[in-house]
Formats: C-alpha cells, structure tokens, sequence
C-alpha cells in the first residue's frame, strides 16, 4: 500500500495560537514545524509497523510547515508554494491507494476548534458546496476521492476529528487536542501524541485491508460559495468570468469537475 500524507501546522499539540505558532512571524513556529514534523514521523512509524514505506507527505502549511532536517529517513516530502500546476500533481496523488492527514484543524467558525480555519485564517469565513459547510478536510477527501483515493486516517484537535467522522463514518482519527476557544487548547504531551497518532494510524491500515473505505465522492452538479469576511475579497474573487456574485461578502462557482472547482 502507498500512503498520500497531507500535513498541517494547526491541528498539532503544542500549537495552540496563530501569532505565535501558526504565522512565519511567530515567535514559536521553528518549535511548532518541529512538533508537527515530529507527529508526522510517528505516523510513519505506525505505517512501517504495516509494511508500508512508500509514503509521500505533502506540506499543506502557507509558509511551510515541516523542518525538512528532522523529516523520517522512509518520508518523501512534496513541498514549495506556489504549488506545482494540478495537472503535474494529480497523477502523482493518483498514483498513491490511500490518503491520511496529520496535523488538521476544523473548518472556519467552530467555536471549540483551535486555530479553526478554512484555508485563509484572515479572509475567509465559510466554503459551502451543495449547501453543506465544508472545510479542508472535505476539500482534500473530495479532491482524493475523485483520484480514487480514500482517507482513511486523520489526526488534529477534537474538532476536526469530529469533522471527519462527520464527513467520513468510518474514517480513523487521533485527536491530540481539545480545543477550548480559537487560540486555546489543553494538548497532549508531545509523548502521549506521538504514540496516539502512531497506535491509530496503524489501526488505520489494518481496518482499510480488512474493510476498505470506498473514495469519497459527492455527486455533482456542484455549487460551490465562498463567503469572505471583507467585501475587498469577494470583489477581487468576482473578476474571474465564470464568478457570480451572491451579495457583497459571498461569491458562487458552478462545475461539474470537483478537481477543477474544490480549491478555487
Ligand atoms: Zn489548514
């Protein structure tokens, strides 16, 4: 089995605050890319434990979210922004079986869930598709899906875990925070993460070789609504020709292609 690994910097414990960790600026984000790093490498001790050692993580952080000197030995790493064209990264996703994500937050707006965003912490405040609120996690399960690849495992706070199972039934998760409000959490340690992360992933691919996880895909046509915080957003964002403009904060994109349309 290959593994597709996505990453992120905010659903990791010990990460508990944008300014500080999440932001390049941050006084701890050296520390926090070495915490998630070292997350991902417990992941990929749990896959090692199942003879997978083919696994590509993909760094999902803005600025970059992994300290590329302590990545494990077995890890390859897709990295650099802005990213490569979809029509060089698709096949090489679709070349993996399964995905899983270490580090993830919940989707913009959840009261309990730290570091909740929904790709840009400053300017977006919802992605609806279908009239259902998404987040990253259903933008990466969706994009996958329609590669042919399932997500099987996911690890993060509370919040997001209970967004993949919202999502994803029967989907595997490590919840390694409680998120408390937008920039509190009580964490893990780092110890109990670690070795939460790798029990859990493990058990991730054991369940999928047992009773595999179908890819997910959600019929199409697709409506897609990206509500912004500031009206300057949704202005620059309705120039495209194919944008509609919903009122002055929202804009609406139609598709039947999810590739093409999940992360406009
Ligand atoms: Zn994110």
């Amino acid at each position: 089995m290959k593994v597709l690994m996505m990453t992120d910097l905010e659903g990791v414990a010990g990460v508990v605050t944008f300014e500080q960790h999440s932001y390049a600026s941050g006084k701890y984000y050296e520390e926090a890319k070495l915490l998630l790093t070292a997350e991902i490498n417990a992941a990929i001790e749990g896959l090692l434990q199942e003879d997978v050692d083919d696994v590509l993580v993909l760094d999902g952080h803005g600025p970059g979210g992994i300290t590329f000197e302590a990545l494990h030995p077995v890890a390859k790493l897709l990295h650099g922004r802005p990213s490569a064209p979809d029509r060089v990264r698709n096949p090489i996703f679709a070349a993996y079986d399964v995905a899983v994500i270490v580090g993830q937050h919940a989707m913009a707006g959840v009261a309990d869930g730290n570091l909740a965003h929904t790709q840009s912490s400053r300017h977006i405040d919802s992605y609806t598709l279908n009239g259902k609120l998404i987040g990253e996690i259903a933008q990466f399960a969706l994009h996958c899906g329609a590669l042919g690849l399932p997500l099987v495992f996911l690890s993060g706070d509370h919040a997001a875990c209970r967004e993949a199972e919202a999502l994803i039934p029967d989907i595997t998760t490590a919840a390694v925070k409680q998120g408390l409000s937008r920039n509190s959490a009580i964490s893990l340690s780092k110890e109990a993460s670690r070795l939460l992360i790798q029990e859990r992933i493990q058990l991730a691919i054991q369940r999928q070789r047992e009773q595999p996880l179908a890819p997910l895909v959600w019929d199409p046509p697709y409506v897609l609504e990206k509500r912004f915080f500031h009206t300057d957003s949704a202005d620059a964002a309705a120039q495209a020709p194919d944008v509609e403009r919903v009122d002055s904060q929202t804009v609406r994109l139609r598709g039947d292609d999810i590739l093409t349309l999940i992360y406009r």
